[in-house]
């Protein structure tokens, strides 16, 4: 996958090349290229923000710079345009696993109040756009809402992750919230494991976590739960 993103901070985004990501791009499984938009600016001071029409407090990103850089970054193939805004959809794991089925994905961070509708509203007659949030609260910029984004597509890439496994159990993948884990030793400050856990009886190992998923999810997201297919739920899921 081709991972384009277009920042007026492009050193913002450097944490995505460490760790996984960074092996995932070492090995060819990941392509990702951060842009400075001011490098489609004209001016000395290469601006990129203006007042806003109608007044009000802020800045609104230009549409001419942002226009020239998209016309280039998304040149070719059109790719999927993913913009970070809170009043966007809010992104969820089932969008995560979409989007990681596409080749090629273009990023656009906005600051101040955002960038000019038009931008988007331009972009949307030749690629698909979306407007995306990633939870009901305001960031200063899309960076860090980009950084969220890529690393939960880039985890579900083939070959990212040592264990495949590990996405298919993850919260929200069977609609739940995942229950909770341990590891050695066996006590701690005189806390111990869960004994079925230490049981070897795969069968009540699978039973538990299930229970513990469902008690979890029924506590912190009710809302998960209830918007489960009632189908989804066994006889001894209903009974907790
Ligand atoms: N005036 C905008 C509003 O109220 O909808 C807020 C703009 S915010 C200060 C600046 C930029 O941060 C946005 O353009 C967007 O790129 C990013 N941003 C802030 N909160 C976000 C969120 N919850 N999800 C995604 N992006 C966000």
């Amino acid at each position: 996958m081709r991972i384009d993103i277009v920042t007026i901070f492009p050193e913002y985004l450097d944490p995505l090349r460490g760790a996984l990501l960074g092996r995932a791009i070492e090995r060819g499984l990941l392509n990702l290229d951060v842009h400075d938009l001011r490098r489609w600016t004209y001016d000395v001071h290469k601006g990129v923000d203006d007042s806003p029409y109608g007044g009000g407090p802020g800045m609104v990103m230009k549409p001419q710079v942002w226009g020239e850089a998209l016309d280039e970054v998304c040149a070719g193939e059109p790719p999927r345009l993913v913009v970070p805004t809170p009043a966007g959809r809010p992104f969820t794991q089932a969008m995560a696993h979409e989007y990681a089925t596409e080749s090629r994905l273009v990023f656009a961070c906005g600051r101040y109040e955002g960038i000019d509708q038009r931008v988007i509203d331009d972009a949307s007659t030749r690629m698909r756009v979306d407007e995306v949030s990633i939870g009901d609260y305001v960031l200063v910029g899309g960076e860090v809402a980009v950084m969220v984004m890529v690393e939960a597509v880039a985890r579900l890439l083939p070959g990212v992750l040592g264990n495949p496994l590990s996405a298919e159990q993850d919260s929200f993948s069977d609609g739940l919230l995942e229950g909770p884990s341990y590891t050695r030793p066996e006590v701690w400050r005189d806390r111990a494991v869960p004994e079925v856990l230490r049981s070897g009886n795969h069968k009540a190992i699978d039973r538990w976590r299930r229970d513990q998923a469902i008690e979890r999810t029924f506590a912190r997201r009710p809302d998960l739960l209830a918007a489960l297919p009632p189908e989804s739920l066994d006889k001894h899921d209903r009974a907790l």
